[in-house]
C-alpha cells in the first residue's frame, strides 16, 4: 500500500514538473501500472475487487430470484415476498443447499438498486443560485479551455453564463454584478413573466401580453415590467392562501411557532435537530417524530410549530390528539364511514398525533389507532407526543403485541426528541412568585400548571 503522500509526489512529478510515467516509475522505484493507478486517482482507491464474489451455491439461482422480485412489483404489497419467503421457496423448489444470509443479502442488494428515490427540489420564486462549469473555446483558432460563471432562476431556469479564463474570487464577484446588471435588462422579466403565468396557468395572457406590450412599446411604455409586478403580486397572494388553507384545514388547536419557544428552557431537547426538522424534508423522507417527556416542557409547543412550518410549505397537515382520534375513529365506524375517514388519514403528508398515553385506550380504540400507523407506513410521516416512554406503551394500548407491532411501524425512520424537564409555566410562575407577595395559607399551585388556586 501507498501512503497518500507518495501519490501526492508522484502526481506533482508527472503532472506539475511535465516528466513522463516512465520517468515517474523510474525515479521513485515504482511499476509503470502503479504509476498510471495514482495518476488515475488522487488518494489510494483502497482494495477494489477486480471480478464480483463468487457464489457458488446461489449464482445459478440468481434468475429465479430477479423473475421472483419482478413479479413483486405488481403483486398486492401483502402478497409481496419476504426475503425468508425466497429462501424457503428456493430450499423446496429448487433445492437449494445454501444459508438463508447469503439469499437476505442478494434480496436487500437488489431491492436497493430496483428502489430509485426521487426526491422533490423546489425553490421559491426569486431565489438564485450559481456555480462555475467548464467549457472548451476556440479563439482565434487558438482551442482553450474557458471557465464559465452560471446564474440561475431555478424557479423559471432563466439563466445567465459569462464565460472567464480562470475560476477566481474576481471572476465569481463580477459574474455577480454582471448577473444582476443583466436582471435589469429588458430581457429578463420577459423570461420570469412567461415561467409565472404558466405557473398560474393563465394560458391567454401568456399568449397575448407579447401582443398587447409590443403596442404599448410603439406608444413608447414598457408595460412587461408592470405586467410582471402584477403577476408577482398574484403568485404571492396565491402561496399565501395556499398556506392558510393549509393552515385551516390542520385544525391545530393553537398557533405556535418556534420564534416563541425558548429552547434554554429544555436543556434536554436536541435544539439543532428540531431546526432541522423545522425545513421539513423529514415529510419528504417519510419520517416519524416522537416527542417524549413530562408534562409542560412544550411537546405541543414543539409539535404544533413544526405542524405550522410544514403548512408554510405547502404540505397537508393534520393535528389531533390520540383520544380525539380514536373517538373520531369510534364515530366513524358507527357510521360506515371509517374507511373514507382513514383514507383521509393515510393521505395528509404530516399527522400530529398529540397526548399518546394520558388515557389508556380500549381495545377496539387501540385497534383503530394502530390501523391509521399501519396504513400511514412510509406513506405519510407521524409526530407522536407521549408522556409515558416506550416501555409502558403497553399499559397504555392494553396488549403487548399489539404495541411491538405499533412501535414497529413508528420506529422506523423515527427521530426521537428529549423533552423531560422541569414544566415551563411552573418555572415561570415560581420566578414570577419570587417577585409578588407568597400565597396565603387557603390556597394551593397546581404542580402541572403553575397556577394559584384558592382550596
Ligand atoms: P406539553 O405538551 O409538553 O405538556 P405544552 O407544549 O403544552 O407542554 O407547554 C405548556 C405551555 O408552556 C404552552 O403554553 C407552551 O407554549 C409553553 N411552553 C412550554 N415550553 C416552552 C418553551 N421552552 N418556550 C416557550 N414556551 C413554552
Ligand atoms: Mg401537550
Amino acid at each position: 500500500m501507498f501512503a497518500v503522500e507518495t501519490y501526492a509526489a508522484v502526481r506533482r512529478f508527472a503532472f506539475i514538473e511535465g516528466n513522463s510515467r516512465r520517468d515517474a516509475a523510474r525515479v521513485f522505484g515504482l511499476s509503470r501500472d502503479t504509476v498510471a493507478k495514482m495518476c488515475r486517482s488522487s488518494a489510494p482507491p483502497g482494495y477494489v475487487r477486480t471480478k464480483p464474489p463468487g457464489r457458488p451455491k446461489l449464482g445459478p439461482l440468481i434468475p429465479v430470484i430477479d423473475a421472483i422480485l419482478e413479479s413483486d412489483k405488481t403483486a398486492p404489497v401483502k402478497q409481496r415476498h419476504t426475503a425468508k419467503c425466497i429462501f424457503e421457496r428456493l430450499r423446496d423448489e429448487h433445492g437449494f443447499a445454501g444459508g438463508y444470509t447469503v439469499v437476505k443479502d442478494y434480496v436487500r442488494r437488489a431491492r436497493s438498486h430496483a428502489q430509485e428515490m426521487f426526491l422533490p427540489l423546489v425553490h421559491p420564486p426569486g431565489h438564485a443560485q450559481v456555480d462555475f462549469g467548464e467549457c472548451i473555446a476556440v479563439i482565434g483558432g487558438v482551442r482553450m479551455k474557458l471557465h464559465v460563471f452560471c446564474f440561475d432562476l431555478p424557479q423559471s431556469d432563466a439563466c445567465f453564463i459569462k464565460a472567464y479564463a480562470a475560476e477566481t474570487t474576481e471572476a465569481f464577484l463580477d459574474g455577480h454584478v454582471s448577473a444582476f446588471a443583466f436582471a435589469e435588462t429588458p430581457a429578463l422579466p420577459r423570461v420570469l413573466l412567461g415561467h409565472h403565468l404558466r405557473q398560474l396557468k393563465l394560458p391567454t395572457i401568456l399568449r397575448e401580453y407579447k401582443k398587447v406590450a409590443a403596442e404599448a412599446s410603439r406608444e413608447g411604455a414598457d408595460h412587461v415590467r408592470d405586467l410582471l409586478r402584477l403577476v408577482e403580486l398574484e403568485l404571492i397572494d396565491r402561496q399565501r392562501w395556499m398556506v392558510e388553507r393549509r393552515i385551516r384545514a390542520a385544525r391545530f388547536s393553537a398557533i405556535k411557532s418556534f420564534d416563541t419557544f425558548d429552547f434554554t428552557a429544555i436543556p434536554s431537547l436536541n435544539k439543532p435537530l428540531v431546526l432541522e426538522l423545522a425545513r421539513c424534508e423529514y415529510v419528504v423522507a417519510r419520517d416519524n417524530i416522537i416527542a417524549l417527556g413530562n408534562r409542560g416542557t412544550g411537546k405541543t409547543h414543539v409539535c404544533l410549530a413544526l405542524g405550522l412550518a410544514a403548512c408554510q410549505r405547502g404540505l397537508s397537515v393534520t393535528f389531533t390528539t390520540a383520544a380525539g382520534l380514536v373517538h373520531q375513529l369510534m364515530e366513524a365506524r358507527d357510521e360506515k364511514r371509517l374507511l373514507r375517514l382513514q383514507a383521509q388519514l393515510a393521505a395528509v403528508k404530516l399527522l400530529i398525533i398529540d397526548e399518546l398515553g394520558y388515557v389508556p385506550l380500549s381495545q377496539t380504540g387501540a385497534e383503530l389507532l394502530f390501523e391509521v400507523f399501519s396504513q400511514r407506513h412510509e406513506r405519510g410521516s407521524t409526530i407522536v407526543t407521549s408522556n409515558p416512554p416506550f416501555d409502558e406503551w403497553t399499559s397504555v394500548f392494553g396488549n403487548q403485541r399489539l404495541t411491538g407491532a405499533l412501535l414497529d411501524r413508528l420506529t422506523h425512520h423515527l427521530h426521537i426528541l428529549e423533552m423531560n424537564g422541569e414544566s415551563y409555566r411552573l418555572k415561570q410562575s415560581r420566578a414570577r412568585r419570587r417577585k409578588e407577595p407568597q400565597p396565603t395559607a387557603e390556597q394551593t399551585i397546581d404542580p402541572d400548571t403553575g397556577e394559584i388556586a384558592p382550596t
